[in-house]
């Protein structure tokens, strides 16, 4: 791999990125990454890290007011939102250099630059062309805005994390991830919270009972969720932003947030014109190796637009490394992907919704319980978890968990093992449950609905 300056240069030092470099120079690559951001990409700077972080503080109000049923004497507390933002940067600036470290332990380099593809083994970087034998695109996502008369009034969930204040009055369009996710966000820390959505149950594409489920979760934590309801316009008023609807309705908010989904970070990398194909939303079309159009051009994570998820991208980053430098061809398993909204309260999900299981199988059964969890027979707050089991009747193969209720992601994450496995829903009968908790509420589900 003599004749190349670099057998293998990445562009963008986010989750796959990363992973890519360091697995690659494991394997023995001479690698370069460049960024022109901060390492550590969306999921560390403006995504996973620090969303998980302000819901993390948000969730305090409502503790704070169950509290009171346990026997604790209520009392007035204020919340600081710069003090929680400086606490949420230095924590980020900490895993900036964590990245940095990683990546130098790693003999990775790191071009602190914008790079561009100007030949099928050459980036041009920071006035310099360098060669590789392999160059892979690691770019990620941005924020998708409607393009509405009045759109650059709204921000989007990059500059929600750096807000100088807290709004008194919080609009946020969407129903997607990030629009549940920060409403949570605001309501919790109490500010007026209206969720926008044009379809008429949040989360589109999860199980139907999850969405409905959260809806009135929505509802009943305070958000004032307006369904149907697609923005045509926003106009700067005296007292604040507003948001005109499509069907004539209009409400006002101190702040417009859009979460209406995120595009692939595809332009202005020279990709046409060395022949990359992207596809009609400017995503990397890339095989199952992570393979795009050029032999020597791979993609992976968001900008390939195919599961947006930091685990994805990482597990997709390695699969390259090791295909082109570990020996061993790696195609990344895009089966049984689990994934968790950190809404509150969250939402966690593996394999088939009721839905999409009905649609590929003969007989499926579905077991399902829906309660009140045992902290909040003291608390007194109106909420309640659902869980979901989607069966095949004929192999019993279990095809699809889903829950609403506090640490779903927690509990998911080990019933996606269970469907890695194969597990059946027999296997879930002989599983002893760990009492009292939740999650034992998953292998107690006896008769189906
Ligand atoms: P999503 O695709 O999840 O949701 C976008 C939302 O915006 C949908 O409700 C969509 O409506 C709505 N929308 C899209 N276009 C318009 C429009 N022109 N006008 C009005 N509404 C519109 O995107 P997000 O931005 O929430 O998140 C992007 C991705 O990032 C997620 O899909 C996920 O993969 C990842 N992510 C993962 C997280 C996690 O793992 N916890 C957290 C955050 C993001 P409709 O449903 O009708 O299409």
């Amino acid at each position: 791999m003599g004749d190349f300056d670099y057998d293998l240069f990445v562009i963008g030092a986010g989750s796959g990125g990363v992973r890519a470099s360091r697995v690659a120079a494991s394997h023995g690559a001479r690698v370069a990454v460049a960024e022109e951001g901060r390492l550590g990409g969306t999921c560390v700077n403006v995504g996973c890290v620090p969303k998980k972080l302000l819901v993390y503080a948000s969730s305090y109000a409502q503790a704070f007011e169950d509290s009171a049923g346990f026997g604790w004497r209520e009392g007035s507390r204020e919340h600081r939102w710069p003090q929680l933002i400086a606490a949420k940067d230095r924590e980020i600036t900490r895993l900036n250099a964590v990245y940095r470290r990683m990546l130098d332990a790693s003999g990775v380099e790191v071009v602190e630059a914008r790079a561009r593809v100007v030949g099928p083994n050459t980036v041009s970087v920071g006035g310099r062309e360098i060669s590789a034998r392999y160059i892979l695109l690691a770019t990620g996502g941005r924020p998708f805005v409607p393009a509405i008369p009045g759109a650059d009034l709204a921000i989007t969930s990059n500059e929600a994390f750096y807000l100088d204040e807290l709004p008194r009055r919080m609009a946020i369009v969407g129903g997607g991830y990030i629009a549940v996710e920060f409403a949570g966000i605001f309501n919790g820390l109490g500010v007026e919270t209206q969720l926008v959505y044009r379809g008429d149950l949040v989360l589109r594409g999860f199980d139907l009972d999850i969405r409905a489920t959260l809806s009135d979760e929505l509802r009943k934590a305070g958000i004032i969720v307006h369904y149907n309801s697609a923005p045509a316009a926003l106009e700067q008023r005296e007292a604040g932003i507003g948001l005109l609807l499509r069907d004539g309705g209009e409400l006002e908010a101190d702040r417009i947030m859009m979460a209406t989904g995120r595009v692939p970070n595809s332009a202005d990398l020279g990709l046409e014109q060395v022949g990359v194909k992207l596809n009609e939303r400017g995503a990397v079309v890339v095989d199952a190796y992570s393979q795009s159009s050029v032999a020597s051009i791979y993609a992976v994570g968001d900008v390939t637009d195919r599961i947006a998820l930091t685990p994805v991208a990482i597990a997709e980053g390695k699969a390259v490394a090791d295909t082109l430098f570990g020996g061993a061809e790696s195609a990344p398993d895009h089966d049984n992907v689990p994934s968790a909204v950190f809404s509150q309260p969250n939402v966690a999900t593996v394999g088939l919704t009721e839905s999409e299981a009905r649609a590929r199988f003969a007989h499926v059964d579905v077991y399902r319980a829906s309660f009140r969890p045992m902290r909040h027979t003291l608390s007194g707050r109106d909420t309640r978890s659902l869980m979901k089991l989607v069966v095949d009747r004929e192999t019993e193969r279990v095809l699809g968990c889903h829950m609403v209720g506090e640490d779903a992601g927690e509990i998911i994450q080990g019933l996606a093992v269970a469907l890695k496995c194969g597990a059946t829903k027999s296997q879930f009968d002989a599983t002893i449950g760990i009492h009292p908790t939740a999650a034992e509420e998953f292998v107690t589900m006896r008769t189906p609905v």
